[in-house]
């Protein structure tokens, strides 16, 4: 495995609202850092937004794409670049000679897009294991999954934009499984187009915020399964609804905010055009591995691929932060969470190398004159 020498002072995987933030105050306070990002563009979930971000101070933009734009002009004139389709499979702990790590790149997934800004750097996507004296991961989210047979079936379609293209689900039988925000935002999105939309609830009650519920009883096409999960998803024999999902009521126990609220009895199978998982996400993280628990390239890779890298925070060795989505409570997500993480996480990174008495690049190229 090839390494690249020296070590980088600070290394930051992750290109979304905190990993640019990170990088920013890295660079303002003299430790250029090394910059990866798996996909072919920064920016992270701010690539999905379509709608206005009003909540952004001092910033409102018309979508996500507008605001990772002033971000990267910001970036630009900093001098950062970001390394673009690299992503960091797994990270190797190393005690010797000194406290290091190893990023070691995946495989590239994804055709390359044409539209990636000046900034960032094709360059660095190589296959080199990078070293870095401490890393920031601002790695984000991933929505979290059903976990149950079939659920391969609706990988493609599930998590995709409802504000966007809401008319494609015109006539359609769509289920929504989930009870928050965003479940509650989508069927309000597709209730309009769609045939019918049936919401599936695990718990006993709606999570989502008054305002998104209060708008519920206007539409007469949506209807609510509560303490219900899907048991199977099925592909549909012939021209009918695409998917049939057996169900099940939870086991959780009933509770008195939710009693009386199933307006049907829950039927054992339900047909449906369209299956959309609103049920949260959770962080992503690439796994780490120390000296005893080397577990070679490939192996990161099955990891990474497999997604099962989810990693405790309490694990972490000293000399990585995690920055952003993925350190955040779901409630505190945002950009402006985002942001402030990946400074908190840069100040904290940079103070550490400073106690460690680690010289940034700038300082070790001028001691050695
Ligand atoms: C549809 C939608 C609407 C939203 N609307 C708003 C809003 O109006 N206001 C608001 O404040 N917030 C909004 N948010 C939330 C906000 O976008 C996020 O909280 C914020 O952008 C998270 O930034 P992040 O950098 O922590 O994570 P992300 O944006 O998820 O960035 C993580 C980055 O890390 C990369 N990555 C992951 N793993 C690796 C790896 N192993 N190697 C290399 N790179 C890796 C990913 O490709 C990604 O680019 C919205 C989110 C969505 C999805």
């Amino acid at each position: 495995m090839k390494e690249d020498r020296p070590c980088r002072p600070l290394a930051v995987v992750g290109a979304g609202a905190a990993g640019l933030s990170a990088a920013l105050w890295a660079a303002r306070l003299g430790w250029m850092p090394a910059v990866f990002e798996a996909a072919d563009r920064p920016g992270g979930q701010l690539q999905a937004v379509h709608q206005p971000i009003i909540d952004y101070l001092g910033l409102p933009a018309r979508d996500g794409p507008e605001l990772i734009r002033l971000f990267l002009d910001h970036l630009r004139q900093a001098g950062v670049s970001i390394a673009l389709g690299v992503p960091i499979a797994g990270i190797l702990h190393r005690t010797e000679p000194r406290p290091h790590f190893l990023l070691v790149p995946g495989k590239k997934t994804g055709p390359p897009d044409a539209g990636v800004p000046a900034s960032t750097d094709r360059k660095n996507g190589g296959a080199s294991v990078l070293c870095a004296r401490a890393v920031i991961l601002a790695t984000g989210t991933r929505p979290r999954r059903l976990g149950v047979p079939g659920e391969a079936l609706i990988a493609e379609s599930a998590w995709s934009s409802t504000s966007r293209n809401a008319e494609r689900f015109h006539g359609r039988a769509v289920v929504i499984v989930g009870g928050g925000d965003r479940a509650v935002e989508g069927a309000l999105n597709v209730a309009p187009h769609a045939a019918v939309v049936t919401l599936l609830v695990r718990g006993a009650a709606l999570k989502a915020r008054s305002a998104l519920r209060q708008k519920l009883p206007s539409h007469r096409n949506i209807r609510i399964f509560y303490r219900t999960v899907i048991r199977r998803i099925e592909a549909s024999d012939g021209p009918g609804p695409r998917y049939r999902l057996l169900l099940a009521p939870s086991d959780g126990p009933p509770s008195e905010a939710g009693a009386g609220k199933t307006e049907e009895s829950l039927p054992p199978v339900l047909t449906a055009d369209d299956v959309l998982l609103r049920i949260g996400m959770e962080p992503v993280l690439p796994p780490i591995w120390t000296e005893a628990s080397d577990p070679g390239r490939s192996q990161a890779e099955d990891a990474f691929l497999a997604a099962g890298g989810a990693m405790l925070e309490e694990t972490v060795p000293e000399g990585i932060w995690i920055a952003g989505d993925a350190a955040l409570p779901a409630s505190e997500r945002s950009v402006a969470a985002a942001v402030g993480s990946g400074m908190q996480a840069a100040k904290r990174a940079v103070l550490w190398l400073e106690a460690q008495q680690i010289l940034s690049e700038a300082d070790a190229s001028e001691a050695g004159g």
